[in-house]
Formats: C-alpha cells, structure tokens, sequence
C-alpha cells in the first residue's frame, strides 16, 4: 500500500471510531470498534466497523483479549449452565466429532468452559460465561484517496460482489473530496448500494498534523451517496467467475450461494478477528526501535519520521531503510515519547490505548 492510501486509511479509522455513523448521531448503547484490512478468503476490507451493542461488548470481554475462532466459538456459544457430555451438550458440527473435541481442551486451556470426566470417561463440559451477541452490524469501508473514474470502474466490481453477497450490512467507499463533494463520475460507476464518504483532503496527507488548519483528530467528512442496508439475513451469491465481457469472451458467469448460516458464522469470526486485532496493530510490525520514530499523539497514531521528516508507511519503515539508526539502549528505561524517548513506553501507551478502545 502506497503512503497516502495508508495515511487515508488510517485517518479513516481514526474517523470512524470517533464520529461513525456518519448519517446521525451515535446512541449511547452503540460501541464502535474499527479494524482494518480483515475479511474472509479472497476478500478483504480496508476497514471494518463492527457496531456494537455497548453492555454486550463489555460482556464479551471476559473471553480475553484473544479472538474465538469459529471453533472455539463452536464451543463457548453452546455450551450448557451444567456439565453434559460434549456430544450431548454441542450441535452437530457436520464435521468429524473429535475436531470438536480438541475444540472443548483448547476452550477449557484457555478458561473459557470447564470440563471434567464423567461416566465412561466421557469428556463432559459447562460453560464459565455466556457468550453475548455483541455484534449489531458490520460496515464495510474501501478506501480509496485519489479515486479516479477508471479506479472506480476497477473498484466496482469488487464492490457488487460485495453487495451480491451481503456479508456486510453495508459497504462504502472513503475518497478525498472534490470541491464541496467528489467527482460527479464515480456516481455512475459505482453501485448505487455503495455509500460515498468525501474526506477533508486537507487531512489527509502525510504532513497533515503539522500543516492543517483544523486540530488532529478533527477531520471533517461528508456522506456523499448514503448507503443502502444489506440483506445479511437472506441468502447471498457468491460471484466465483466473471467474464470479462470482451468481443473474444462468450463464456458465462459463475455463482453459488452462500447460506445464511454460513454468513452467520463468517460475521461472528470477523467481528472476534476486528476485536483482536483493532485498527492500530500496524505499529506492532513497524519499527519502535529505530530511533527516528515517532508516534506524537496516541489518539492519532500516525506514524511519523524524524528523519524523513514525514509520516511512514509500514512498508518503507523496517530495518532496510536506508536512515535506519537504531535507538539508545538508555531510551528503554524511559517512559512514552514525550518523556524520553520510544521503546517499552511506546508498547505500553498502545497496549493500554488498545484496552481502552475495546
Ligand atoms: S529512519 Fe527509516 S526505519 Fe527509522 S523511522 Fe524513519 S522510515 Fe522508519
């Protein structure tokens, strides 16, 4: 991802756990939690944002900051208020029992059922916490600063797989704004189930908190074309083959369904990646020991370079970078930054920032 995609997204994120949704005002039962570049298979969004039910979210919390996978989840959904055989107290899984079974160790490993031998040394379980259903919907948001007429037409059909199969409840596209919107083009070019999100380009570029006139954190962004709700209840198709639609190209399109179930469940392991992972664990890749790196506010965590004098990307920031200095072994004693210097500071004001946001 080049850098102004990357900064785009970020201040996208940062956006949206702050201001979403951007058609109205947030209720008070309504968390957010924002995710960046999740998906499922051949698919995956530059942001996600998981609308949550507030108590429910809090509840979620006793499974650890770990995500569930789908058999984990398999596990903590159902298992019973008192200790049943596992075969007993789980719904058939439509794959082989003893999968299920190591399912049932590794939830009990990590506290989340207890278990113990009952007769016949079956392997018997009951559950420690009720799981919630903490995800009311889940938006998704492609990214896209500089977004021409021909991106659009590329991004397009990405995006009406993405409405065919309706996994997210709604999907939207994020580009700079034009004047007092964006290009007039990209209305025909996308589908009109998209909605279009104009950002501040001001915002947006990689020197953006030392030049801009409004405070960080205070981007500005209008709702272009709103979105239109997904049918993430109703079946789904799922676009395997295209044709290109060129004068040599006869062939036909291909489709299968996906179920609602399927959907269920691929929405449930989204959301629990999203609350594992959040929008700011880019910077547990990026380089915290060089000594020109930054994070100057921890709101905003744009990464930024003292010696390139500039915001980073993830890419161009490791220890192939030719400015690369590495950091005084004496910052490590030392708190955030601001105090003296990155290091174990760094990690601990993000870890913290990270608790908070969940
Ligand atoms: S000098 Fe290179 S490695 Fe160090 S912060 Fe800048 S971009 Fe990252």
């Amino acid at each position: 991802m080049d850098e102004p995609e990357f900064l785009f997204e970020l201040w996208v994120c940062r956006w949206a756990e702050r201001a979403w949704p951007p058609t109205g005002e947030r209720d008070d039962d309504t968390a957010v939690l924002v995710a960046r570049q999740l998906g499922v298979q051949s698919r995956r969004w530059d942001t996600l944002v998981i609308e949550c039910d507030a108590d429910a979210l809090a509840a979620r919390a006793v499974f650890g900051d770990e995500r569930l996978d789908s058999d984990l989840l398999h596990v903590v959904r159902h298992a019973p208020a008192t200790y049943t055989y596992y075969r007993n107290a789980l719904p058939d899984p439509g794959y082989p029992w003893r999968y299920v079974r190591e399912a049932v160790h590794a939830a009990a490993d990590r506290d989340l059922v207890e278990t113990r031998r009952g007769q016949g040394n079956r392997v018997e379980l009951r559950r420690r916490y009720r799981y919630p259903d903490w995800v009311n919907r889940i938006v998704a948001v492609e990214n896209k600063p500089d977004l021409t007429a021909s991106a659009a037409r590329a991004l397009s059909d990405q995006l009406e797989r993405d409405v065919a199969l309706g996994l997210a409840d709604e999907v939207w596209v994020a580009t700079r704004a034009a004047g007092d919107g964006v290009e007039p083009a990209l209305y025909e070019r996308l589908p009109v189930e998209a909605g279009i999100l104009a950002v501040d380009g001001e915002q947006c570029s990689s020197s953006a908190s030392e030049s801009s006139s409004r405070p960080v954190g205070e981007e500005r962004v209008d709702t272009a074309w709103n979105a239109t709700a997904l049918a993430v209840d109703e079946p789904g198709t799922r676009i395997t083959e295209r044709p290109d639609g060129g004068d040599y190209d006869a062939s036909a399109a291909r489709f299968e369904y996906a179920d609602p179930e399927w959907k269920a469940e691929k929405r449930r392991a989204i959301a629990e990646r999203a609350y594992e992972r959040g929008w700011r664990s880019f910077l547990d890749t990026m380089r915290p020991d060089c000594r020109a790196f930054e994070i100057r506010d921890p709101d905003v965590p744009l990464p930024y370079c003292t010696a390139k004098e500039r915001h980073v990307t993830a890419a161009e920031c490791r220890g192939s970078c030719p400015s690369f200095g590495p950091e005084p072994p004496a910052w490590r004693r030392k708190g955030w930054p601001v105090d003296g210097g990155p290091g174990k500071g760094f990690q601990r004001v993000l870890n913290r920032q990270r608790d908070r946001r969940r």
